[in-house]
């Protein structure tokens, strides 16, 4: 069976060339980057090199990359890093767990937090994030790119009434990195994180932007790796797997790729409409980023046409999360006002560069016939369609 993987969002395949980049530091290349010796100089150069990639590709200086172990590293770094007891911190109800989390953390340790609400389309309204500013406003997190929907919030609004406020400004662009241009002097954040997996890198290798200037209180002590904000040897392979696959975005930017990718979705977001009554994207009249698209299909379970999908070879996903054995609707779809069992009925399709158009083809046939399946299977559904 062909199986064809829309779940980018969730994790990315390595790209060829970023395995062949990092392949030689599993091996014959294995100094400490931390070693004045041959082996040591060798890593600390590729590091370096990555280092410089990155910062290209987020329009920054070297010095101000962190390397960490993923998004939820970096934003907690931010986020904690940034703050103290006593200070209050602005962020919105759509963020990822890597963010909320830590916030809800912080309100447990003597911090208060304001979580701004969103619109239909999952849009913050920078006037709320402005209306919500105190005295002891010390950050705003607000995230470039939502994991569920993908809309892309007015961050560069939002980074002028932190800069008026002189209040910090991090943003969690994790799902933003390797799909739409990012510059942190446009956006006027202090801080920005991102994840090597979300973009064709591996797990577990991630970076946060802290701004020159910016005092950050570390999340971990040890040696001064990382200029002392993040102490820990460096993840070498990681490292130069992230930096290659910021290079490969920056030429895909430069290909026009991006359009391309978007052009898909798009005709698979059409095509799965066309084909399908009762459904509707998630976020629509927004801006995305170009690769994903939320549908919801009413009367259907959207853990029954994920297994469903799978069992065909096509991998999606819901934002559906577990927790004490139940299926939670995700918190991203009812923030936006969605009736839970609209929201749990909704589903991710997002591409990656590894997807070509036969995909999108095969895709635009397993939906709606997977759909008009499990429809005929609802009670509620048949209860409808007799009735009507
Ligand atoms: N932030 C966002 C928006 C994400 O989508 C994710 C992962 O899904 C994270 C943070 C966490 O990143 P990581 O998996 O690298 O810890």
């Amino acid at each position: 069976m062909r199986r064809i993987y829309l779940d980018n969002n969730a994790t990315t395949p390595v790209l060829p060339e970023v395995l062949e980049a990092m392949r030689p530091y599993f091996g014959e290349r294995f100094g400490n980057a931390s070693s004045i010796h041959h082996h040591g100089q060798e890593t600390r150069a590729a590091v370096e090199h990555a280092r410089d990639s990155v910062a290209s590709l987020l329009g920054c200086r070297a010095a101000e990359i962190v390397f960490t172990s993923g998004g939820t590293e970096g934003d907690n770094l931010a986020i904690a890093g940034l703050t103290s007891e006593g200070d209050h911190i602005i962020t919105s109800s759509i963020e990822h767990h890597a963010v909320l989390h830590a916030c809800k953390h912080l309100e447990e340790t003597g911090c208060d937090v304001t979580y701004v609400p969103v619109d239909g389309r999952s849009l913050v309204d920078p006037d709320d994030v402005r209306r919500a500013l105190r005295p002891n406003t010390k950050l705003i997190s607000i995230m470039m790119a939502n994991n569920e929907t993908g809309v892309l919030q007015l961050v560069e609004e939002i980074g002028k009434i932190a800069a008026e406020a002189d209040v910090h400004f991090h943003t969690d662009a994790v799902q933003a990195a390797g799909k739409v241009p990012i510059d942190v002097q446009r956006i006027a954040c202090d801080a920005l994180s991102i994840s090597g997996h979300k973009m064709h890198a591996p797990q577990g290798v991630g970076v946060l932007y802290i701004r020159k200037g910016t005092r950050l209180e570390p999340l971990f002590y040890g040696g001064r790796h990382e200029r002392s904000r993040r102490a820990g040897t460096e993840n070498v392979p990681g490292i130069v797997a992230l930096g290659k696959a910021a290079e490969l975005a920056m030429q895909s930017f430069e290909r026009g790729e991006d359009k391309t990718m978007s052009a898909w979705r798009d005709r698979l977001q059409q095509g799965i409409l066309a084909q399908a009554e009762e459904s509707g994207v998630n976020g629509a009249g927004a801006p995305r980023v170009p690769n994903t698209s939320n549908v919801y299909f009413d009367h259907i379970e959207g853990e029954a046409m994920v297994i469903s999908l799978d069992l065909k070879g096509l991998a999606v996903s819901t934002g559906a999360a577990c927790s004490s054995g139940a299926i939670e609707p995700s918190h991203v779809l009812t923030a936006m006002g969605l009736r839970s069992d609209r929201a749990r009925a909704s589903i991710r399709f997002s591409l990656g560069r590894q997807n070509t158009s036969e995909d999108i083809d095969i895709a635009l046939a397993l939906v709606p016939e997977t759909i008009a399946r499990l429809r005929e299977l609802s009670p509620a559904y048949r209860k409808i369609a007799i009735s009507s």
